[in-house]
């Protein structure tokens, strides 16, 4: 795509971007009145050998933030209350926030569990009346769910803009970037800061002599498209100084999941009945995706710190029964070279440390040329058929019981519950996942 094809236009305010601050711990915090006003840590496990995936603010305070291992943040701030993730409620309450905005404007796009968009219309794009819209999104969310629940809300011309607005100011900021001050208070502002600037994209900014915000705001489009080695450096570009050019839309390349497993959980069979589980959930959202898979990609790392990757290929199919034996042939390839053997699965010893499952190369229905190879074979064809039937038989079943009833195997009892529905920031589980 040629970005200057198409004359990016400069806008005024059209963006509202909401920001929810510290949510996983806000949410818990909510939950549990005695929470309230302290530093709280969420963790995906209750060891103190993990990580916080969440700090609330009284925790930030004592240099506490996602990523930093509960032995540290206890060191740092003895007081530290821990709490268990539990991602059905955070998605319970992103409804309801959503819910709550929409009292006061339409939610144009979900960006994350915490962050979404809104698009404003006609008087909404004055300064003064976007300011009043946003200070009654806040009181809705305040009012409808709940006072610990606080958000950051940023507005500009673009969403990107908006974005970056909401980092200005944490937690319950509102900040307006107007395109006629820019730079402005962009220059406050950290490289890091800005969405599209990791530390990867940060070195090679660091190798162009880019160290400033006020450095980065003196590029050309050029001259980013260079850096980023992508068209994606020119969008960012434009989206900086105010133009609103269309995010593009992507079609998702892979479904997969992976896990940490719990300590106890390590064992051969432990580990085996897990890698089933989660391509099995893989699957079922490929299905809801309506689309279909060509190659798993199976990959378990060992306590030793060695890991072992193998991919499958086959033509495109959805149902999990096929794809499952791909994983079982992966895996008796993976004992086969790892060298685990029955004396492994007999001593429960721990083995492996984390598992994950892919599946990639994803097609659309009207995309997929069915190889010839299988179409000579009336008996695979219609054994997949019948597959797939079963399989939209057991979406169904779960869907009307809830839950654990119906599952190929062994169900592995985990210290976190949900199978591999954590919420990763991209991507909103639907509330049926928590169901698999
Ligand atoms: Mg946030």
């Amino acid at each position: 795509m040629n970005i200057s094809q198409y004359e990016p236009q400069k806008n005024g305010l059209k963006w509202l971007f909401l920001d929810l601050n510290s949510y996983f711990a806000s949410v818990e915090q909510q939950e549990t009145p005695h929470l309230q006003g302290k530093p709280v840590a969420v963790l995906p496990m209750m060891t103190d050998s993990t990580c916080a995936i969440a700090a609330s603010y009284e925790a930030k305070k004592f240099g506490i933030k996602t990523g930093t291992k509960i032995y540290e943040a206890k060191r740092l701030c003895p007081t530290l209350q821990c709490v268990l993730a539990r991602h059905d409620i955070y998605v319970d309450y992103h409804h309801r926030i959503l819910e709550a905005t929409q009292h006061c404007l339409p939610v144009n796009k979900v960006w994350s569990i915490d962050e979404f968009d809104c698009l404003l219309l006609g008087k909404e794009r004055e300064p003064a009346k976007a300011a009043a819209l946003a200070g009654r999104i806040k009181q809705s969310i305040y009012d409808h769910v709940g006072s610990s629940i606080r958000c950051s809300i940023g507005i500009g011309p673009n969403s990107f803009l908006s974005k970056v607005a909401t980092e200005i100011e944490k937690p319950d900021g509102l900040v307006i970037l107007h395109p006629d001050d820019l730079p402005g208070r962009l220059l406050e502002l950290q490289l890091t800061d800005l969405p599209g600037i990791n530390i990867g994209m940060l070195k090679r900014l660091h190798k162009a002599r880019i160290t400033t915000m006020e450095a980065l705001w003196n590029t050309s489009p050029k001259q980013c498209r260079a850096i980023w080695r992508s068209v994606q450096g020119e969008r960012f570009w434009y989206w900086l100084h105010g133009y609103d050019v269309p995010y593009q839309e992507t079609t998702p390349s892979m479904v997969g999941h992976s896990r940490v497993l719990d300590p106890d959980l390590r064992g051969a069979e432990a580990t085996r009945q897990m890698a089933r589980r989660l391509l099995f959930k893989a699957c079922t959202r490929l299905r809801k995706k309506e689309l279909h898979a060509t190659h798993l990609t199976f990959k378990v790392g060992l306590v030793d710190g060695r890991y072992w990757l193998g991919t499958q290929s086959f033509s495109a199919m959805q149902d999990p029964f096929s794809i499952l034996q791909h994983l079982d042939q992966l895996w008796e390839q993976m004992t086969y070279e790892c060298h685990i053997t029955s004396y492994h699965y007999k001593s429960r010893k721990m083995i492996f440390r984390k598992v994950s499952t892919l599946l990639h190369g994803l097609q659309d229905e009207t995309a997929i040329t069915d190889d010839l190879f299988t179409e000579c074979l009336p008996t695979s064809k219609k054994k997949r058929e019948k597959n797939e039937k079963l399989a939209s038989a057991m979406d169904a079943l779960r869907d009307k019981y809830q839950k654990e009833q119906v599952w190929l195997g062994v169900t592995p009892q985990t210290l976190a519950g949900h199978v591999g529905t954590k919420i990763a920031f991209s991507r909103i589980p639907d509330k049926d996942e928590f169901k698999y």
